[in-house]
């Protein structure tokens, strides 16, 4: 199908007070409606930044940010503020980790979710009221009525998020982007707003876009996986295929370190060892190199040369690309030798 969003070699810079910050460094992917693409990465692998930008939430006197991103055919990192404006919670839409930043807390739920909706709608006041209990009811929170009329600090935090949920989907966005929509919750809740998240994307068909440090959330509800370090893309795939052989060293650490594959939560993890890089001062060729336990290093080419992107041949999956410089071979074999048999 044809992609509803488009994105084409990002790039975002901030000016600091330090200097130049490269959050985004080149980062192309597009998603369609009805697939969920999940973007994985560490704090400062620039996946936040990346949903911000598409959000055109991003403060434009601070900014750099060049490439393309298309939302049906218009370029948004060209559109002004209040074009941005109508986009935003009609056509695209955005949950947060916690729903206490995007909930005010001196105004109801109902009252909330009435207002999001007459933004974009010329409704009348019951209109609106009939509609918010609909999605209050639609997200799985009991007594609708009444809960209407309660306010945020009145819900838990898993029916805070089903709120925010019901808030954000009131418009029937085209574009869902989630932004760790589980992270502050506990297991049970976990699953329970993700299997809500999976069926609601089922039935209002949009685009969806999971931002999470999780490999184990983007195996349960995305199609599609990002593996993002440094700013930049260091593998893209179907689940199924990053789930079956993943072939980039960053992704074979996040894999090590999903307790789920190991079943035993309190088992000894493999957690990548070191730290994400500084963005002020990145390092040289591969960005992950200097945490890499296959980097080549002596005459480079992993501290020299910046790997690109490239699809399998091997296996012959175009749409399955990774960045590194490990030869295909070898990396195919080390997975199997190293991780899938773990
Ligand atoms: Fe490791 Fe080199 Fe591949 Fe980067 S390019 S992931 S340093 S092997
Ligand atoms: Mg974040």
């Amino acid at each position: 199908g044809t992609p509803y969003i488009e994105v084409t070699d990002l790039r975002v810079k901030f000016a600091t007070e330090d200097g130049a910050v490269r959050a985004v460094d080149g980062v192309t992917f597009s998603v369609e409606r009805g697939k969920t693409l999940g973007i994985v990465g560490e704090s400062g692998s620039g996946k936040s930044v990346t949903s911000l930008a598409i959000m055109g939430l991003l403060n434009r006197k601070t900014t750099t940010m060049t490439g393309e991103v298309k939302v049906e055919g218009r370029n948004i990192l060209n559109l002004d503020e209040p074009e941005l404006r109508k986009l935003r919670g009609r056509d695209i839409s955005m949950i947060f980790q916690d729903a206490l930043t995007a909930l005010h807390p001196f105004y109801t739920i109902g009252r909330q979710i009435v207002e999001a909706y007459r933004v974009h709608h010329d409704v009348s006041k019951a209109e609106a009221r009939k509609r918010a209990i609909e999605m209050l009811d639609r997200v799985g929170i009991p007594q609708p009525d009444k809960r209407f009329k309660q306010y945020p600090h009145e819900f838990s935090g898993g029916m805070r998020q089903r709120a925010m949920i019901a808030m954000s989907l009131v418009n029937d966005p085209n574009l869902l982007i989630a932004d760790e929509p589980t992270t502050a919750l506990d297991v049970t809740v976990q699953a329970q707003i993700l299997d809500l998240l999976e069926d609601l994307q089922r039935e209002f068909n949009s685009a969806v876009i999971i931002i999470t440090h999780d490999l184990g959330v983007v195996s349960q509800v995305a199609d599609e996986v990002l593996v993002m370090y440094g700013g930049r893309v260091a593998e893209y795939g179907t689940v199924e295929q990053v789930m079956r052989s993943a072939q980039h060293p960053y992704t074979w650490g996040l894999l090590a370190s999903m307790p789920s594959l190991h079943g035993d939560p309190d088992e000894d993890l493999r957690p990548i060892k070191g730290n994400p890089p500084s963005l002020l001062n990145v390092p040289s060729g591969c960005v992950f190199h200097p945490r890499c336990a296959y980097a080549m290093l002596n005459g480079g080419p992993c501290d020299i040369e910046v790997p690109q992107r490239l699809p399998l041949r091997l296996t012959n999956e175009p749409n399955h690309t990774v960045a590194c410089h490990l030869p295909e071979r070898e990396r195919q074999q080390t997975y199997r030798d190293e991780i899938a048999s773990v």
